[in-house]
């Protein structure tokens, strides 16, 4: 097989050298003489991977000891409906900002659950920035500001935490997170999906201050009150153990990059060369504004609409895999997460520079 770049917004590309090393051990776990598919979630091999999973995230994110962090099911579209219920603790009210399709989601679902404010929103501009936050509202009684740090599909980022008004802050971080460094101090709660940027689908990450949990609605399932899977090192019901495990290896593998910050760098110097290249063509665009533009997704429109089907096919016929842009906006994307290689943005400048010339 020749060499391909894979730019799925996720599920997305993983470390080939992680791949490798799950192949090696997919019969025989470090002499276990089992696969990790097989053991027992309680059992003595598997506890030890649950306990490396929860420690070596902790240590490249830095999380306070007063944070709980858990390993749950259901997606962050399942958060979307069990923050409210973990933590509006009895009032009524939330504020969201609005920054994209994933963060309308979040309002949408909340609605079931209490009055959303929706504090700043940047649908007028077909979520290409992101409002100022001193035009914010802010209500301070509501239970807890939510923000959406990287909207996936129109590639919005936030480059630092916003201010929450002394509200507790809970961030969305699905597609960014371990891509910047964060001070997770700043949240009272912080989730993401595994899909994007630390392995496969089906575990869902979630970093939860102490004092805020312990007060789920009456009507919580038990399996999605995070006070009772903290008290069950998230195994109230069986987790998904082998996904456990191959985040895990991902988390092991940018430890061995250097962590957080390395990578941080590394994506600066990969988002700056594709933006560049877009900015300096007269074929693509990007219709972020400068200050807002994601580091994780970058979106680009050809300028005729009609070579959208001839470029996909010779990007594919170039091994550059996923390119399509989501539905709802069109174009392309290409996603380039932590564990797409720069030689991978590289060989998709080149092409789209080539593509550009030939048409
Ligand atoms: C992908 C994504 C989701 C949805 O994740 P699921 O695992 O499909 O529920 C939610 N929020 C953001 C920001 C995403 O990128």
């Amino acid at each position: 097989m020749s060499k391909v770049y894979n730019f799925s917004a996720g599920p997305s590309v993983f470390p080939k050298s992680v791949l490798e090393q799950a192949k090696e051990e997919l019969l025989d776990w470090q002499g276990s003489g089992m696969s990790v598919m097989e053991m027992s979630h309680r059992g003595k091999h598997f506890s030890i991977i649950a306990e490396e999973l929860e420690s070596d995230l902790r240590s490249l994110m830095a999380v306070p000891d007063n944070y709980k962090v858990l390993f749950l099911q259901g997606g962050a579209s399942a958060q979307f409906s069990l923050v409210p219920q973990n933590i509006l603790n009895g009032k009524t009210k939330a504020c969201y900002v609005q920054t994209g399709a994933w963060s309308e989601k979040a309002v949408s679902d909340a609605k079931n659950y209490c009055d959303v404010l929706v504090s700043a929103s940047s649908e007028d501009s077909h979520y290409t920035t992101i409002p100022d936050e001193s035009d914010w509202v802010i209500d301070p009684h509501a239970a807890y500001l939510h923000y959406t740090s990287n909207e996936t599909i129109h590639g919005v980022e936030f480059q630092k935490a916003p201010d929450a008004n002394g509200l507790t802050l809970i961030s969305d971080m699905s597609s960014n997170i371990l891509s910047r460094k964060i001070d997770v101090g700043q949240h009272g709660l912080i989730y993401a999906g595994t899909q994007k940027n630390m392995g496969p689908a089906g575990v869902t990450v979630v970093i939860v201050r102490d004092d805020l949990i312990g007060n789920a609605s009456k009507t919580t399932p038990a399996v999605f009150d995070y006070a009772e899977q903290a008290k069950s090192q998230s195994m109230l019901n069986t987790p998904a153990t082998y996904n456990w495990y191959l985040v895990g290896l991902v988390l092991k593998w940018l430890k061995a990059q250097g962590g957080v910050e390395a990578m941080e760098q590394l994506n600066i110097a990969k988002a700056a060369k594709l933006y560049q290249a877009i900015d300096q063509s007269s074929l693509y665009s990007n219709p972020v504004a400068a200050p807002y533009r994601s580091r994780m997704n970058v979106p680009f429109n050809l300028q005729d609409t009609s070579l959208d089907q001839q470029f996909l096919i010779a990007a594919e016929a170039n091994g550059l895999f996923e390119l399509r842009g989501h539905r709802l906006v069109g174009g392309m994307r290409a996603s380039i997460y932590n564990a797409m290689p720069e030689a991978g943005v590289l060989t998709l400048i080149d092409f789209m520079a080539e593509f550009e010339r030939t048409h």
